[in-house]
């Protein structure tokens, strides 16, 4: 092979300027220091006998292309969820169906907004279309500003990303803040709210997806498997989407994508809903212990919904970063603006206690 640079094939100027996806690290550690990856926001239970023994059925197939119309998870879906079939969509991973409702809604200089920081996945698939990345800070609480969001839509927006609980600070966004956003914004806008991680939702005030999607033309629900299902490994997620949108999404859709494993195995995980809700709730208790007892050290720390907590800790983000993976956590940190930190088994969860507490609280 000869060396890259000497290469002359061209490719787009856009990938020059796009971040590498930085996944999070695998779990590394000191001699003798159990490791744990708290890093990328997943579900530490590993699969259910039922989930498994689907999977292992769906593996028999494996010669054969999947179902390209996902057939049998929209019908399972559209009675769990109350949703025509027709207003389903999938891809490999909600990532996947997100880049597909953007290529589906931009040419080129069209604009997507979002705040910021959120999900890194959003200003990499709005330049891949072609289109232009708005983003709109933040609060001081690490929570969405949707006045200013929808200040910043003009007549060449076509997409609002909303991602409520924000990854990667916690808060959700409330019914009463949307609804009004939404009223503001013109109809013909796509407004995506998406919700990865509302398995882990408990605030009363947090924006139901579903409930403002049967009300808005405009509005498309992003859900995913891979955080409170555990399917991440298999890449499997979704739209609720109104009938056209929900069509285009199937058009810009990788063909044959969810593969017949992650059918089989999406549908196995809504027959055992009972049985993840178990595992949901516990991780959702262990989220309140880990905000209480970082609460008593004397933490200030934004508000979380989510399966992770994170550390606006500025300046202070690498050195923090540094001090958990030495006590063995895997930990994500975003540039100088903060750590985040997901919640996974109990002793990583502790560890990071102990951590926070000889760190010293900010
Ligand atoms: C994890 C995550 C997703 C989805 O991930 P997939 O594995 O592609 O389904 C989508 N949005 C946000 C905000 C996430 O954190």
């Amino acid at each position: 092979m000869s060396e890259p640079t000497d290469n002359p094939v061209r490719l787009r100027h856009v990938l020059s300027q796009l971040p590498d996806y930085v996944p999070g690290k695998p779990a590394a550690a000191p001699a003798g220091v159990t490791a744990y990856k708290l890093s990328s926001n997943e579900n530490p239970y590993g699969p259910l006998p039922s989930v498994l023994s689907a999977i292992e059925q769906g593996a028999t197939t494996v010669n054969r292309y999947p179902d390209m119309a996902v057939t049998a998870l929209t019908e399972r879906l559209s009675t769990a969820l109350d949703v025509p079939p027709e207003c389903l969509a999938f891809g490999t991973g909600s990532v996947a169906v997100l880049a597909q409702i953007v290529a589906a809604a931009c040419d080129e200089g069209d604009e997507v907004v979002f705040a910021w920081r959120s999900f890194e996945a959003y200003p990499i698939v709005t330049q891949l279309a072609g289109a232009k990345p708005v983003m709109v800070g933040l609060d001081e609480q690490q929570r969405h500003r949707l006045d200013a969001m929808a200040a910043a839509v003009n007549d060449r927006t076509r997409v609002v990303l909303v991602c409520t609980p924000n990854n990667p600070t916690g808060p959700c966004v409330h019914t009463s803040e949307l609804t009004r956003f939404l009223d503001r914004v013109p109809d013909d806008v796509i407004v995506v709210v998406d919700e990865a991680y509302v398995e882990f939702v408990r605030d009363p005030d947090a924006v139901k997806g579903l409930e403002l999607w049967r009300e808005h033309p405009n509005v498309v629900v992003l859900r995913t498997f891979s955080k409170a299902y555990g399917l991440a490994g298999l890449r499997v997620g979704y739209a609720v989407a109104h009938p056209p949108v929900a069509a285009a999404l199937r058009k810009t859709a990788t063909p044959f994508g969810v593969s017949s494993i992650a059918q089989v195995a999406a549908i196995a995980s809504l027959d055992a809903f009972a049985e993840l809700n178990d595992r949901v709730e516990s991780l959702v208790a262990e989220r309140d212990r880990v905000t209480q007892a970082l609460d008593d050290q004397g933490w200030k720390l934004p508000a979380s919904d989510a399966n992770f907590v994170f550390f606006p800790l500025g300046t202070e983000s690498a050195d923090f970063a540094r001090a958990c993976e030495e006590a063995g956590i895997m930990v994500r940190r975003y540039g100088d603006d903060g750590v985040r930190v997901t919640i996974g088994e109990t002793e990583g969860n502790s560890r990071l206690l102990e951590v926070a507490e000889s760190f010293g609280a900010r």
